[in-house]
């Protein structure tokens, strides 16, 4: 049942309920008070659970939206990550190399939080983790220095 149905539901329910308070109104049908105010009392019950599921029903299509939402999300990741492989770099490192051109590498920290962040100068601008692409042959020295090697700059 769509919510438009349960909607009309609702509104045939509360206007049972009017027709019901002017039908014990009009012909007398409790005498004793006690009684009629029972019934009316058991009314306005019904009136709230039905606030109530009314409530509750927008509160589940909301979330119901935003569980679409977060799965058109993962069906895009889905298939950005695909135009991505975890390679191990010359100098040892695991880093995500772009499938397509212009070959790029991608930090393998912010990939796995599903966010692809181009390493520039080997340095990820998000995380600011440093992943060596090539083998370095000296020893010593910032390592920052020395890059310039697999794209040529
Ligand atoms: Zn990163």
């Amino acid at each position: 049942m769509d919510l438009i149905s349960l909607q009309a539901v609702f509104a045939g329910i509360s206007q049972a309920i009017k027709d019901t308070k002017s039908i014990v109104k009009a012909e007398g049908a409790f005498e004793e008070k006690g009684k009629r105010a029972d019934v009316l009392s058991q009314l306005v019950d019904i009136q709230e659970k039905l606030l109530d599921l009314k409530e509750r029903i927008f509160e589940l299509q909301e979330e119901n939206h935003e569980l679409k939402t977060k799965l058109a999300e993962i069906d895009e990741w889905e298939e950005k990550k695909e135009d991505y492989e975890l390679i191990k770099t010359e100098a040892g490192e695991h880093v995500y190399r772009s499938k397509n051109q212009p070959v790029h590498f991608a930090c393998p920290k912010c990939f796995e939080e599903k966010h692809v962040y181009i390493l520039h100068d080997e340095r990820c601008p998000n995380c600011n983790n440093y992943f060596s692409i090539e083998k370095q042959d000296s020893i010593g020295g910032d390592p920052a220095d020395s890059f310039g090697g697999w794209m040529g700059v």
